[in-house]
């Protein structure tokens, strides 16, 4: 009835005349349209001792960037001296890039393992909402200005996203997958480890589906919550409370139907997989990324060459692993820490193979199993096992904008673009370990962080 009555009151206004019938369908917004984010008011100059301002080509010396009300307006030679009435950032001591993109995090917490697993019991969804917000803001102060979350329960990063573009709370632009989905027993299934007469209510959340016609409305219903990218899993988890391995738990009508509702809606689709077998299948259908990638094949690299969906290899979370481990040896149960193994010997093998294969990699680090704020922790291992420190910077700008369909707003500092700008004392490009160290932070042109 609502409805009928807000239909005839918008036709009684002239605003909502019915479409000619040869008129064509709405196509999907695409995702840029939905993150272009209000900036902050008026006009700032910066000047750059050093701008790397399209990762990839050479840095230039001694620019200045313009922007007005949040926007890159233009980047020219020298220093240019500012216009009456505008801000004056310096950095002419500074080596200026992009802001940085992880591809992959999960803000609502980082007490992962036993701790994180009761959190989850015991937390309120307030008090977890709180927490979200606190970790958004150690992400930005860590230089990273846009995240792409895959996989929080309750709507908190989803509420999160919305109150950062209103101005609400301080945090990086997020791109939200709602709730991971898989099939039951997978791992996106909340029952595992929970006795039986907890199982309904957990999968009220509605994250499992078996068989195509459940699994098109596992994707509708996170569609339906207003989500940006659709996350599955085709393999289990590292972290599922559940001794069955690491490869494919899903037919391929189930990735199928996933994937193909997803793309319906103009969503794209980042999968967890760590088998090839569930990497593989994932790729034959259409996946725009592959998450974590630790057992890829000669027919895995063949078809991410075929398809030019992105590697996001998430190597920090050995660093969680071993860090939560050195602090408390029972921090995982006994069916997760066998795989958690596993993955610290295995780790940085893919990507071994995937460079020189020529796969595309965008940066994403699974900061919930590392800590939050020590995403720059990533570039190192990425260097460690066969980038070079300009193409782990590329990864996190220019192709993780690219994966994340925002090329139109971030990834670069050129006019139209977000003025979503970092600055470092030293030389990433000498030294990568000097990203960790973040000195200056600039979100849609405001000034979050600025060391002297
Ligand atoms: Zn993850």
């Amino acid at each position: 009835m609502r409805l009928f009555l807000s239909c005839c009151s918008l036709l009684a206004l002239g605003l909502a005349a019915p479409l000619p019938a040869q008129e064509a369908p709405i196509p999907p917004p695409p995702i840029a349209a939905v993150q272009a984010l209000p900036g902050e008011p008026g006009v700032t100059i910066i000047h750059a001792g050093t701008l790397l301002d399209r990762p990839g080509r050479p840095p230039r010396r001694n620019a200045s960037i313009l922007i007005r009300d949040g926007r890159i307006e233009s980047v020219v030679d020298g220093f240019v001296e500012p216009p009456a009435g505008a801000r004056l950032v310096d950095l002419r001591d500074r080596f200026v890039l992009p802001g940085l993109i992880d591809s992959h995090v999960h803000l609502t917490s980082d007490r992962a393992g036993n701790e994180g697993f009761m959190a989850g019991f015991t937390d309120s969804v307030a008090l977890r909402s709180y927490e979200a917000a606190w970790n958004a803001r150690k992400t930005l102060d860590a230089g990273f200005t846009t995240v792409r979350n895959l996989g929080s329960d309750d709507g908190i990063t989803l509420g999160l996203r919305d109150a950062i573009g209103r101005g609400w709370a301080i945090g990086p632009r997020i791109v939200d997958a709602g709730s991971a989905i898989s099939a039951t027993s997978g791992h996106a299934d909340p029952t595992l480890g929970v006795r039986d007469e907890f199982h309904d209510d957990l999968l009220a959340g509605g994250t499992t589906c078996d068989g195509a016609e459940d699994c098109r409305r596992a994707v509708r219903r996170q569609i339906a919550r207003g989500v940006d990218v659709i996350k599955i899993a085709t393999t289990g988890g590292v972290n599922s409370r559940i001794g069955l391995g690491l490869g494919a738990q899903m037919f391929e009508d189930e990735a199928r139907a996933l994937i193909e509702t997803a793309h319906l809606y103009g969503r794209r689709v980042a999968v967890h997989a760590h088998g090839a077998d569930g990497i593989n299948l994932a790729l034959r259908l259409g996946a725009d990324s592959i998450e974590h990638g630790t057992l890829l094949d000669d027919e895995s690299l063949r078809l991410f060459r075929q398809t030019r969906a992105y590697y996001v290899p998430t190597l920090s979370t050995v660093n969680g692993y071993v860090e939560r481990l050195r602090a408390n040896p029972e921090a995982y149960s006994g069916e997760v820490r066998r795989k958690i193994e596993w993955r610290i010997r295995v780790t940085g093998q893919s990507l071994r193979r995937a460079v020189p294969a020529g796969v595309r990699i965008a940066f994403g680090t699974d900061a919930g199993v590392s800590l939050h704020g020590r995403n720059a922790d990533e570039f190192l291992l990425m260097v460690r096992h066969g980038m070079t420190p300009m193409t782990a910077i590329e990864a996190a700008t220019v192709n993780a904008a690219d994966l994340l369909g925002l090329s139109s707003e971030v990834g670069t500092i050129e006019p139209g673009k977000a003025a979503d700008i970092v600055a470092v004392r030293g030389d990433p490009l000498a030294d990568i370990g000097v990203l960790r160290s973040m000195s200056f932070v600039m979100s849609r042109g405001r000034v979050h962080r600025n060391e002297p």
